[in-house]
């Protein structure tokens, strides 16, 4: 019901118009039977303050932020938690009676998709990340976290993939390397348990592109996973498990990175599959 006690959720980011978030948190809290309603607004760069401020003013309950703003919203919380504090990317503000702070579900929800849909556990393994942006930065701290044993960046720019190489230093005390020359790559596939794509290349309406990545010289049991869920298989994917790889698409992150978020606004965790099922049917349109 639209009435005064409704409370309201949204997500800020430039583009909007792409997003699953809407149908996805409205669904969420449809099957939890809460009154809530969440919005996707236009938020411009440099109007990101003042949305901030109207989280506050409008007495929302919370926000998703998605690109652009995930790192440019920090100075405008109070505080910054957990996954967001090590990685520098916020996707979560839960409004605590004016209080703002700041979460990351990312790194959890690409982890909680891992274990659950490609029973991997990233204890004592080797892994790669192509990309270095706000989702590879979220990987990269979560996994790193739960164990992984060696981990390799690949960027198209090499300073953002050294940024993200000394901030797995600093705050973790981590050595990852990065890895730039075609020979290195090679070696660097052959020795990975996991490797992932964490950049847009393959993503709708550009579906026939594909990371530059030697799929061909990965070992045997090495999980591919996309972090691109638009379309389903990523020719990458496609590719990979023809090459007799598992393969992992990036459905599960959005769901459970979603649910997480959902449960930090009203304190409950949605039911993954019901989730499914109607992303599914949105997706199959
Ligand atoms: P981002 O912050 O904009 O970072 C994108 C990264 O990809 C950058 O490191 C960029 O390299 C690289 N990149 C962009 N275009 C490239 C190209 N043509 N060739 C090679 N590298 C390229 O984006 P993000 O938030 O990290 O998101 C990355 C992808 O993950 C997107 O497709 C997004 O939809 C997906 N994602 C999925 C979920 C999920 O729930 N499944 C959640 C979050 C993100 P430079 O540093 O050189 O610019």
């Amino acid at each position: 019901m639209i009435q005064e006690t409704i409370k309201l959720y949204g997500l800020f980011g430039d583009p909007v118009g792409h997003s699953l978030s809407p149908f996805f948190q409205n669904e969420a809290f449809k099957l939890l039977g809460i009154n809530a309603v969440y919005f996707p607004f236009h938020v411009k760069a440099e109007d990101l303050a003042g949305a901030v401020t109207a989280i506050r003013h409008l007495q929302m309950g919370g926000v998703n932020l998605t690109i652009p703003h995930k790192e440019a919203v920090i100075p405008f919380l109070d505080k910054v938690e957990g996954d967001a504090a090590l990685s520098g990317s916020v996707n979560t503000i839960v409004n605590r009676n004016g209080e703002l702070a700041g979460y990351s579900t990312d790194g959890e929800g690409f982890l909680l998709s891992l274990q659950r849909e490609a029973d991997f556990d990233p204890r004592g393994k080797a892994g790669v990340i192509l990309g270095g942006g706000g989702a590879a930065r979220a990987v990269a701290f979560r996994l790193v976290q739960d164990g992984l044993a060696a981990l390799y960046l690949v960027n198209r720019g090499a300073e953002r993939a050294a940024v993200l190489r000394e901030d797995l230093r600093k705050h973790l005390g981590f050595q990852a390397e990065t890895v730039t020359s075609r020979a290195e790559l090679e070696k660097t596939a052959a020795v990975a348990d996991l490797v992932i794509n964490a950049t847009p290349v393959g993503m709708y309406p550009e579906s026939q592109r594909m990371p530059e990545f030697p799929l061909e010289h990965c070992r045997p049991g090495c999980l591919v996973c996309d972090l691109v869920y638009r379309p389903l298989e990523t020719m990458w994917l496609k590719k990979a498990r023809e090459l007799g790889f598992s393969v992992l698409g990036g459905l599960g992150m959005l769901i459970y990175q979603g649910m997480l978020s959902c449960q930090l606004w009203t304190g409950r965790m949605p039911d993954a599959e019901p989730l499914r099922a109607a992303v599914m049917r949105i997706l199959d349109r």
